[in-house]
């Protein structure tokens, strides 16, 4: 990722993951000047294949946005290595400014930085995160069925999460850890699924040969496990919209913090659309592309509702100073430096 930056794109997309690159895709492939500004660490990276993905089952992520990447260069747009750290209006369109000092304008925005996901605070969760510690059952579910498996029980979730990898395994565990006991219907319905719920906060794992080999309860027990099922909290990773007046709110599932918008990726703020995690926090990778085709698509398309109005408006006064401006700029574009 060596490429220069350009003054000025239509498009910036911030974010180089599925959503970013799909639709930086339909943005090149309808002949817009587009840069992915990426800073290399997609969410699923700890993991060894993605999953559940239609004829790509299995591939490693970092494989399948090597691809993304050729992709979008195949058609003329650009992939670069960069953070994005703000963002500001800048006449009808805007500046981004990157963490190295570099700054590009681009007329319209992509956000699709993802998330981050906040693990319980239980020593030992991060190192195998991805690994044998999931959140899934979709992306390594069927990767630990038969398997003796733990949820750890933090919220809302974990009851979900505790019937949802029964459907995979006959040895599923709910540790109560630091949230209340399963009480009536719930308790009825995991006894009736057959799975045990265990006392005590967690206070640690049982590693092995680099494997899971148990989770260990604050009084010392050890409960045999070869994976753990945890729930994160997810925060969209776009602090640096603030500057447009664009924050993340709580998401109503209470899963954690998204930068709503509407079905086609459209915020609040005029010009800026979002796709991927960054607003969908339960997306996967397929739905996280195609939402970022569908968010490139309808920009391409805003693009091109602007460029109709302003040619018949320069068609109606063909020499008024807006047009000399525009057909200056596009004249001289990045090559003034001097004039
Ligand atoms: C452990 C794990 C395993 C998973 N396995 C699967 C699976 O098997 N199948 C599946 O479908 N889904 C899986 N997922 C979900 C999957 O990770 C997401 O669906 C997917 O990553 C969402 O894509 P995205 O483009 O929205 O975000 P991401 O893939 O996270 O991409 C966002 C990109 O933006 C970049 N970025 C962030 N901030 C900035 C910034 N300020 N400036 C520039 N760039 C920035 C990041 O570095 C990253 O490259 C898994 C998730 C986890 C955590």
């Amino acid at each position: 990722m060596t490429e220069r930056l350009r003054d000025a794109y239509d498009v910036v997309v911030a974010g180089g993951g599925a959503a970013g690159l799909n639709g930086a895709m339909m943005l090149a492939r309808s002949r817009r000047s587009v840069v992915v500004l990426d800073a290399g660490a997609p969410r699923n990276a700890p993991a060894q294949g993605v999953h559940g993905l239609l004829a790509r089952d299995g591939m490693p992520p970092a494989e399948l946005l090597e691809r993304g990447r050729a992709e979008v260069r195949r058609y003329g747009g650009q992939v670069v290595a960069g953070t994005v750290t703000e963002a500001a209006r800048d006449g009808g369109g805007f500046t981004v400014g990157l963490a190295d000092g570099r700054t590009v304008r681009a007329r319209r925005l992509l956000v699709t930085t993802g998330l981050a996901d906040e693990l319980p605070d239980v020593p030992g969760l991060r190192e195998r995160w991805g690994r044998d510690v999931l959140h899934c059952p979709y992306c390594h579910g069927w990767e630990v069925r038969d398997q003796a498996i733990g949820v750890l029980a933090t919220g809302p979730m974990s009851m979900h999460q505790a019937l949802l990898f029964r459907q995979l395994s006959d040895d599923v565990v709910l540790f109560a850890h630091t949230a209340p006991r399963p009480a009536g219907e719930q308790a009825e319905q995991l006894a009736a699924r057959g799975v045990r719920v265990v006392d005590g906060e967690v206070a640690g794992l049982e590693i092995a040969d680099d494997r899971l080999a148990g989770v260990r309860l604050a009084g010392g027990t050890v409960v045999a496990r070869d994976a753990l099922v945890v729930a994160t909290r997810m925060t969209a990773r776009a602090g640096f919209l603030a500057g447009l007046g664009l924050r993340p709110v709580e998401h109503p599932s209470g899963m954690g913090e998204h930068v709503p918008a509407d079905a086609v990726g459209r915020t609040d703020v005029p010009g800026v659309w979002v796709a991927g995690n960054v607003t969908d926090l339960s997306a996967q990778v397929g739905a996280a592309a195609a939402a970022g085709a569908m968010a490139g698509a309808q920009i391409n398309a805003d693009l091109v509702a602007e460029e109709a109005r302003d040619a018949v408006a320069a068609r109606r006064t063909p020499f008024s100073a807006e047009s000399e401006a525009r057909a200056a700029e596009a004249v001289m574009s990045d090559s003034r430096h001097g004039l």
